[in-house]
């Protein structure tokens, strides 16, 4: 495989070369951006492998970068947020960002949340009928769930949740956007009707609830599953 090509948005010089410097040690190409309008046209032009997006850009919002590359790109992009933009992390996840770094943050976990990003990009078979994630098994066609072989049986609503994670594994899930997709609409009872379906679909699927191995929580932004 060719080296992944990584656009790098961000304007504060310090963390650009931070970024830089790491994925270069770490055999990663990769083209940097200091502000949205330039971080667009790269994108459009060098279809990125993968995207570390600065939400606090001096000309547009970050969230617009991310609205304009999804209309014609499903490449990962992780978000780099300060934590006074909480809020904005939650709309670039809703808009269809993969995943946020809060800053500060380490240089292990961005390697880390980039390959599990490039990873999902890489294993994206939106059409298929059957997903395999370590003992767990969904048969899409026949609504059917195994772990270890061994069918488990779910309540509508909780197979609806694992499919909608499921289908976006790898990717953070906003409260909002799973609610939506469950309920079609989203209101705040949902969200705490949400929690009560995860917490029995992980008693069904998770061999310690406590430490969960497929569905990860994020406290006050959603779910993701884990691509194990
Ligand atoms: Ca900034």
């Amino acid at each position: 495989m060719n080296k992944p090509m990584i656009l790098v948005i961000e304007d504060d010089p310090a963390i650009r070369n931070l970024i830089s410097t790491t994925l270069k040690i770490h055999n990663y190409d990769f083209m940097t951006a200091q502000n949205g309008e330039r971080a667009i046209l790269l994108a459009t032009s060098h279809n990125p492998d993968a995207i570390l997006l600065d939400l606090g850009l001096p000309d547009i919002d970050g969230v617009e970068v991310i609205k304009k590359v999804r209309t014609w790109s499903n490449t990962p992009i992780i978000v780099i947020s300060a934590r006074s933009e909480d809020s904005d992390k939650i709309d670039a996840l809703d808009f269809g960002a993969d995943d946020y770094l809060t800053k500060p943050f380490s240089v292990e976990e961005l390697l880390a949340r980039l390959r599990v990003a490039l990873r999902r990009a890489h294993n994206e078979k939106p059409e298929a009928s059957t997903f395999i994630n370590g003992d767990l098994k969904i048969d899409y066609n026949a609504g059917c769930v195994y772990l270890n072989n061994n069918e488990i049986h779910l309540t509508p609503m909780e197979y609806k949740l694992m499919c909608v994670l499921s289908k976006n594994v790898g990717k953070v899930l906003t409260h909002t956007f799973v609610t939506k997709e469950i309920w079609g609409v989203s209101l705040d009872t949902d969200i705490s009707s949400l929690r009560v379906f995860m917490a029995t679909l992980r008693k069904k699927i998770e061999k310690d609830t406590a430490n969960p191995q497929y569905i990860q929580t994020h406290v006050g932004v959603g779910y993701r599953m884990l691509r194990i």
